[in-house]
């Protein structure tokens, strides 16, 4: 019986595929280089350490953290504008897709879109749920409505990320709203990347009763070691998900931490600016590399096609020390890189890198 249970056990975890994260380079100053998390190279570490001594003089580790839950909601609240009750929060965006998972797809699985972030796809898969992604339509990588109602009409839960990690366009807002009004039951749009974009759909949780938006600390705040993800949900929604959120699931020092990031958001508004400006040039300079096509980007982050072979492009990004993302299983476009939106030297080595690759210049 042992050896039965381990052999079923063993087999269905081997076909979850494990998070492995990019090998990094020892040495911190090298991470300028590091473009492979979409993380936030443009946030004032200065600012940061000190939203950090703040936190610690104010967090006492003896107690759970019990208001400052309430705390942080009632000040993304006063900021987004919308009810604190309607706010829940994660440990990371990642815990709430996992626990969205547990609380809308048990029964009646997940419908998604395809590329996009793996999480949705594995959460199921530890659950046994039934997952369908619908691919995205052509080179602009646009939302295929049709089908995806089709799939939302079957589903308990659908995740539209935009913008898409790792296509990096944010869908347009009547195509999303096409399928949050098809959909069976609750439709999620994660927004971990809304603050680099056009537009955000908080504002409309408020008009569909299966609306909720998901967010994060991480990219717009530069938090992403904190790890404190939030999602806005209509209100019978948000009070069917909170059975499934364990007590105290993100830690005080982190709560204490977000809360006072929000009072720089000045500063995070005009980092959002330069990575705006640093994003268009990259792009621009990547597309004149012949047998390069970087797509336009509403995130942090870029996507971009090589005429390569894969293991030779990876070899070349480590030896100029870009760290990056080669994404596979994009059949007719090439090889696919994510690739983070770095401080200018960052970008220009980028930029080096795969005009020595392509064997032109820039
Ligand atoms: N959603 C998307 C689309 C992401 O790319 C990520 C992280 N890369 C997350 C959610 C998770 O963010 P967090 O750090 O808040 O867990």
């Amino acid at each position: 019986m042992r050896r039965e249970v381990l052999e079923a056990q063993k087999s269905r975890l081997a076909a979850i595929a494990p998070f492995t994260p990019a090998p990094r380079p020892e040495r911190r100053e090298e991470w300028k280089l590091k473009l492979d998390a979409n993380e936030n190279h443009f946030i004032d570490g200065g600012i940061l350490r000190r939203i950090l001594a703040e936190a610690l003089e104010e967090v006492d580790p003896r107690f759970y953290p019990v208001e400052e839950f309430q705390l942080l909601r009632e000040d993304i609240s006063r900021w987004l504008g919308v009810g604190s009750d309607l706010i829940a929060l994660g440990y990371g965006a990642d815990q709430l897709v996992e626990l969205l998972v547990q609380a809308f797809g048990v029964g009646y699985g997940v419908a998604s879109i395809s590329p996009t972030s793996p999480s949705y796809e594995t959460r199921c898969r530890i659950l046994g749920l039934k997952y369908s992604s619908t691919p995205l339509r052509g080179d602009g990588f646009e939302l295929d409505v049709e089908r995806l109602s089709e799939e939302a009409r079957r589903s308990g839960l659908v995740f539209i990320c935009s913008p898409n990690n790792p296509t990096a366009n944010q869908f347009r807002r009547d195509d999303i709203l096409a399928i949050v009004e098809n959909a069976a039951w609750v439709v999620v749009v994660d927004e971990a990347y809304a603050d680099f974009g056009e537009y955000s759909m908080v504002g409309d949780v408020e008009r569909y009763d299966n609306l909720i938006v998901l967010r994060t600390f991480s990219k717009f705040f530069g938090l992403a070691g904190l790890r404190v993800g939030y999602l806005i949900a209509p209100r019978d929604v948000i009070d069917a998900f909170v059975r499934v959120v364990p007590p105290f699931n993100v830690p005080s020092f982190s709560l204490a931490a977000a809360r006072r990031a929000l009072r720089h958001l000045d500063h995070a508004l005009k980092a959002v600016e330069e990575l705006k400006a640093e994003r268009s040039r990259l792009i621009q300079r990547l597309n004149t590399i012949s047998g390069v096509r970087a797509f336009p980007s509403q995130a942090n982050f870029i996507f971009l096609t090589a005429h390569l072979d894969s293991s030779i492009a990876r070899r070349a990004l480590s030896e100029y020390g870009v760290m990056a993302r080669i994404i596979e299983g994009m059949p007719g476009l090439g090889t696919c890189f994510k690739i983070t939106v770095g401080r200018r030297e960052a970008n220009d080595s980028v930029v080096e890198a795969f005009s020595s690759l392509m064997g032109g210049g820039a």
